[in-house]
């Protein structure tokens, strides 16, 4: 009997495309396959037995940890009743109507409908048509461009994939050049003029953004989108100040904002949103990752009452929307939606994201922080990111060639604790299930402390 996992180690390098990955090292076997096959809680196993302890909950989506059968069982019973049925014209089935409920009594209260997808990429890529097809309605074709932020990270669609802000996602693909502009990142640590305080270097971002609103035309520019904290930018909570700078200048200049909370969405930040969590009032919010918590794949639009007017005004002058996708609602994902909210109350974990989370990143900082390659161990709620450096008191990068944060990662993840290495700058991140309890926090910070002292 061959072994199984050699034989699908085999299998992987020679027919396995993956994500987000160096394409020629893996198909050579020159980085490992890694066959995950288990968990329970913040813990996951591979085929070997191996365990670690996931503190990036996947991709910052497992937010009730793994193993969780009353959710598995919600899955099983709608696809024995009822696999699938499509939301076109109307249809519906409980587990679809129940959730969209569930999403809009949870969600910031002047929000109004939720239209589903699969995946945060087309959450965005329905923001960007609702948008434009907003804009047609109220009768200005002209308001079309999308405001992003360089280090956003909004997904890897052609339009998507365009709003994000990271040369990885760029290099080489040849994106058509949709009507994307890219604003100055709310990147406090890494801003050029270090006498400026937080306020300071928020007005600045917002300077820049009504810079550039005025250079192409206020009349031309429809929307900004935003993580409420940069996620895979590098995990940077804005600056003090920085939203409501940012919305007095969109307010000006009649912008819509989206709110980008496929990270941050159901209680990430130790708040159900980040919208409510860092005072933004978004005419669209993205949600995705924490509202199956990824037990099935699920996505949404959530739409606020004033576009919504315009929305319908626009059918009632047009007709049907020309825009859906298959598996809208599927009703397997939304029934593993439903049972993820209730899960979430019930366990309280909104509130433990914001305490555990308070408490992980104080022991992160009591650990590392003064360690002289640490520029920074910064976050908020249960996100934590450290950021390293070669010199400290001048703020001096290492060159990206030394690979600093994937050395850490790989160091940390030799220890039993999955970080992850952010793909921009080296910047160790953590996004751990809501449901991490201190001692397995305390197990983090331990093997980080470790890792980052076998580097250095
Ligand atoms: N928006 C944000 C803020 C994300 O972090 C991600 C994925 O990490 C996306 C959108 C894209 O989501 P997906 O990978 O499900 O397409």
């Amino acid at each position: 009997m061959p072994n199984r996992s050699n034989e699908l180690t085999a299998w992987d390098r020679d027919h396995f495309f993956h994500p987000s990955t160096h394409m020629g090292m893996h198909a050579r076997g020159e980085t490992p396959t890694r066959v995950m096959a288990g968990g329970d809680g913040v813990w996951v196993h591979d085929i070997s037995g191996k365990k670690s302890l996931d503190a990036f909950a996947g991709l910052y989506c497992v937010n009730v940890g793994y193993g969780r059968t009353e959710i598995a069982e919600a899955i099983a019973k709608q696809a024995h009743e009822l696999a699938y049925y499509h939301a076109y014209v109307g249809h519906g089935t409980d587990a679809s109507i129940t959730l969209s409920k569930m999403i809009i009594d949870r969600a910031p209260s002047h929000m109004s409908r939720v239209y589903f997808g699969l995946s945060g990429s087309d959450a965005n890529e329905t923001n960007i048509k609702l948008i434009w097809y907003y804009n047609n309605i109220l009768g200005r074709p002209e308001k079309k461009k999308i405001i992003s932020r360089w280090r956003g990270y909004h997904g890897s669609g052609v339009m998507t994939g365009s709003l994000t802000g990271l040369e990885v996602f760029h290099n080489a693909f040849d994106l058509p050049r949709p009507p994307v502009l890219h604003t100055e990142a709310p990147y406090y640590f890494r801003r050029n003029d270090r006498s400026m305080s937080e306020e300071q270097f928020s007005q600045h971002c917002a300077d820049k953004l009504e810079e550039l609103i005025l250079a192409e035309g206020p009349e031309t520019i429809a929307a900004f989108i935003g993580e409420p904290i940069l996620g895979t930018g590098g995990l940077v909570p804005p600056p003090a100040g920085y939203w409501a700078k940012i919305q007095a200048v969109l307010e000006k200049y009649d912008v819509l904002l989206v709110a980008d909370e496929v990270v941050t969405g159901f209680g990430r930040l130790g708040t159900m949103f980040g919208s409510d969590h860092y005072g933004m009032k978004p005419d669209l919010i993205t949600i995705a990752k924490g509202l199956t918590s990824a037990y099935a794949p699920l996505s949404g639009t959530i739409v606020a009452e004033k576009m919504w007017d315009v929305l319908v005004q626009g059918s009632d002058e047009l007709g049907v929307i020309g825009h859906g996708w298959t598996y809208s609602s599927h009703p397997i994902c939304a029934a593993a939606g439903v049972a993820n909210l209730e899960l979430i109350d019930k366990l309280d974990l909104v509130t433990n994201a914001g305490e555990t989370g308070n408490y992980f990143r104080q022991k992160l900082a009591d650990a590392v922080g003064s360690h002289k390659h640490v520029g920074e161990v910064r976050g908020d709620g249960m996100m934590a990111a450290i950021e390293f450096v070669s010199d400290r008191d001048d703020r001096v990068f290492f060159d990206a060639s030394e690979k600093i944060g994937p050395q850490i990662a790989a160091a940390l993840l030799e220890r039993g604790v999955i970080g992850r290495a952010m793909p921009q700058g080296d910047i160790l991140g953590f996004a751990p299930p809501l449901c991490m309890s201190r001692e397995e926090a305390d197990i983090v910070v331990e093997k980080t402390a470790e890792a980052i002292n076998a580097i250095f």
